[in-house]
């Protein structure tokens, strides 16, 4: 018993040196990725569901490595987070979408409204507003057609301060959406003083809405409470048609997810965009 508890101690220790080693090298090796031009940038659609139209798409961060390959935002965006490289890599994410979004508009592709997720460092940037401004105006894109993603812990943990960075964000014109919707804390009473545009019901839920009714129930509630206090609400992570029906017949305005399209590549996203009517 002592001989396989050390053992389990030896196994225990591997793994968390493991684990400091693989975060060294993501950080090591996420400081040139900018510079590198290893990070670009993947788009999945949004679906209204009343019209049927691709409003829009998020943008989503991808890192193309030499040696570890495709390393996802799931390994590295918290190690961006903690290092502050996030600032820099949102900053360029932020204008890559937006020239992205204005050269398809250019190219008579639609009114598309491209969505941006931001870390919760950015939020609270003192820079964030003229960065916002300068990727708008240096891209030449209406502020309507950009959505930002907020998580509710960015604006919940601290409420007065993430409430002033709303409205400032709102009169530059933009869209705001509260992404993740249900999975963090939120207080009811908070969320009506934030001029949020979209609520993203988290995938988690619409996963699991067909199968118990529970979470069905917070999904309808969700609809309910988003649409009476003046939000849209979109459902992301939607897989199969008998999800979508179901969100259609309960008044989900727009739906993300692999059953419509997977994130794409701007090439494939604009091939997608010239084949609809
Ligand atoms: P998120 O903002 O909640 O993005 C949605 C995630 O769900 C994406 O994962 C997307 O590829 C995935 N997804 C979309 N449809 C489906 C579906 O039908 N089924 C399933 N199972 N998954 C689906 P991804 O691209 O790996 O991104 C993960 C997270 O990384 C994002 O979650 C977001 O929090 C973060 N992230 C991605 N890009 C950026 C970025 O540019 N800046 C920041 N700050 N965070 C980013
Ligand atoms: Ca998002
Ligand atoms: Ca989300
Ligand atoms: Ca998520």
């Amino acid at each position: 018993a002592k001989e396989a508890g050390r053992n389990q101690v030896q196994f225990y220790e591997e793994a968390m040196h493991a684990r400091i080693a693989e975060r060294a090298l993501i950080e090591a090796e996420l400081r040139h990725a900018l510079a590198r031009e290893q990070l670009h940038l993947v788009y999945q659609p949004k679906l209204d569901l009343h019209s049927g139209v691709l409003t829009g798409m998020e943008a989503l961060l991808r890192w193309q490595h030499p040696t570890l390959g495709m390393v996802s935002p799931a390994r590295f965006i918290g190690v961006a987070e903690e290092t502050g490289l996030i600032v820099a890599i949102g900053r360029w994410v932020l204008r890559t979408a937006c020239a992205q979004t204005k050269a398809w508009q250019r190219e008579g592709l639609g009114p598309l409204r491209v969505a941006v997720n931001l870390s919760a460092r950015q939020f609270t940037d003192q820079a964030l507003i003229a960065e916002v401004r300068a990727a708008l105006d240096d891209s030449g894109l209406d502020p309507h057609c950009l959505d930002l993603e907020l998580t509710e812990s960015m604006m919940m943990h601290n409420v007065e301060l993430a409430v002033a960075a709303s409205h400032n964000l709102k009169q530059l014109g933009i869209a705001l959406s509260i992404d993740d919707f249900g999975t963090g804390y939120s207080s009811l009473a908070y969320l009506k003083q934030f001029p949020v545009d979209y609520l993203k019901i988290d995938q988690s839920f619409v996963r699991e809405m067909l199968d118990e009714p529970k979470v069905a129930a917070i999904v309808r509630s969700v609809l309910t409470l988003g649409h009476s206090l003046g939000f849209k609400v979109v459902a992301e992570g939607v897989e199969t048609e008998p999800q979508l029906d179901y969100l259609r017949q309960q008044g989900c305005d727009e739906i993300q997810g692999y059953y419509f399209s997977r994130p794409l590549a701007p090439d494939a996203f604009a091939a997608l965009l010239r084949q609809r009517p």
